[in-house]
């Protein structure tokens, strides 16, 4: 894979430790490339040939390129921006046997327990502040340091400890936060990463992450490792591509949104109006009928990207029979008959199509038949804007770990096959 490309994806990864983090990174690629910014509470004012996003939230976002001639129907990729994570907490502060501050937290997905403990995390998210003109403000923070742990607890009190354990989230999952001179600290800190003064701040969004950097490891270096691969290389490597697309045929439009890993039910997770809206506005706003907007739709093509799992090497009988995908092998087709995923013969075809004309090599992924898997936000997002879209993702291991793995190619592929998409 391109030295260059990695070394931009981990960098995406490190500097997006939240998903507000990650939509002000994407936010400013996209203004770097010219894109404009346009707000919902505004009027759009579109032109064939320019290229625009919007956000909401602060934590999702749609851009789109819109083609100089009249469109041919759309080309929509969609990832996510959020990951598993605990939450601060309102009143976090929890102080214990008059020794110990911790901060009181709750689970925000579906995480993997036992790698947040033993390692040192912080906590990044926004913050909204009153301001001096008496309007609410939100501003990222991130405590740049390592601020928090949660420890195990020893072997000699839990001899039991290694047989498999069950989490408490509310009594095995704190953080450890300071000593008793802590007290009263916490959110002044983070105010004053906020630049605000601790009375102004009246709402909060603060996640738990890992300070582990990533890794570039393995033999031959093949292997990447990092904290939110899940679905933020996916997220990566769409805007790569998109960016780098010709773009000139189809409406092309890129989406990051948020709260999939909690079903994605929020006014911006992909269950929401948002990327119906914004179609619906562009259409609008260049003079196209909903007719016009239908017809579209009916010649319009989704991909929905979001990782997948690759065959475990100590868990190999955990992965279907006769689909294996692995790490460094290509993009993985997600397959489920149940329309978890939302793939179906024809829009397999069409990304197969696709994919080989881009040179990219394709792997398969179904869950064996006597297992539930997960699902993503393809499906779910066809319930506001229904066409045809197939589910993707690249291959990785330990998915909903602080800290996942995946291959050094793979990002790459998705790029090409990306590139080659927004034609
Ligand atoms: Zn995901």
């Amino acid at each position: 894979m391109r030295r260059s490309i990695l070394n931009e994806l981990t960098q995406f990864l490190e500097s997006s430790p939240s998903c507000f983090h990650a939509i002000y990174n994407i936010k400013n690629i996209l203004s770097k490339e010219q894109f404009i910014q346009l707000h919902e509470n505004k009027k759009w004012q579109l032109r064939r040939g320019g290229r625009y996003f919007v956000t909401r939230n602060d934590s999702s976002i749609i851009a789109f390129a819109v083609p100089e001639q009249d469109m041919s129907g759309m080309r929509i990729i969609a990832s996510h921006s959020d990951s598993p994570a605990f939450k601060v907490k309102e009143n976090p502060e929890l102080e214990t046997d008059d020794r110990y501050i911790r901060l009181n937290v709750e689970r925000y997905g579906g995480m993997l327990c036992a790698p947040w403990l033993d390692r040192p995390l912080s906590v990044a998210g926004r913050v909204i502040a009153k301001d001096r003109q008496g309007g609410l403000r939100s501003h990222l923070v991130n405590i740049d340091r390592d601020l928090l742990l949660i420890p195990n607890l020893a072997i000699h009190m839990n001899r039991d400890a290694n047989n498999g354990y069950k989490y408490n989230a509310q009594k095995d999952m704190l953080p450890l936060y300071g000593s008793l001179t802590a007290k009263g600290t916490f959110m002044k800190m983070i105010a004053d990463a906020a630049s605000a003064d601790e009375s102004a701040i009246l709402g909060h969004d603060l996640f738990l992450y890992n300070r582990q950097k990533a890794s570039i490891w393995g033999a031959s270096k093949e292997f990447i490792s990092c904290g939110r691969l899940d679905d933020l290389q996916c997220a990566f490597a769409s805007l790569k591509g998109f960016l780098a697309g010709e773009k000139t045929a189809h409406l092309a439009v890129y989406c990051v949104l948020d709260s999939e890993e909690v079903g994605s039910t929020t006014k911006q997770g992909a269950a929401s109006t948002f990327l119906y809206d914004t179609l619906t506005r562009i259409h609008n706003s260049l003079g196209y009928t909903r007719e016009d907007y239908l017809i579209h739709l009916a010649d319009s093509f989704m991909i929905s990207a979001d990782n997948a799992h690759a065959v475990h090497p100590n868990h190999t009988d955990k992965a279907d029979p006769s689909n294996r995908p692995y790490l460094n092998g290509g993009i993985v087709l997600k397959f489920n008959a149940n329309q978890k995923y939302c793939t179906d013969g024809i829009s397999a075809a069409m990304f197969r199509d696709l994919c080989n004309t881009a040179d990219v090599p394709v792997q398969t992924f179904v869950n064996r038949s006597d297992m539930a898997g997960g699902s993503t936000l393809g499906n779910i997002s066809n319930t506001q804007v229904a066409l045809n879209t197939v589910d993707i993702g690249l291959p990785q291991l330990a998915m909903h770990s602080p800290y996942e793995t995946a291959g050094v190619e793979d990002t790459d592929y998705l790029i090409r096959a990306t590139e080659a998409f927004y034609c």
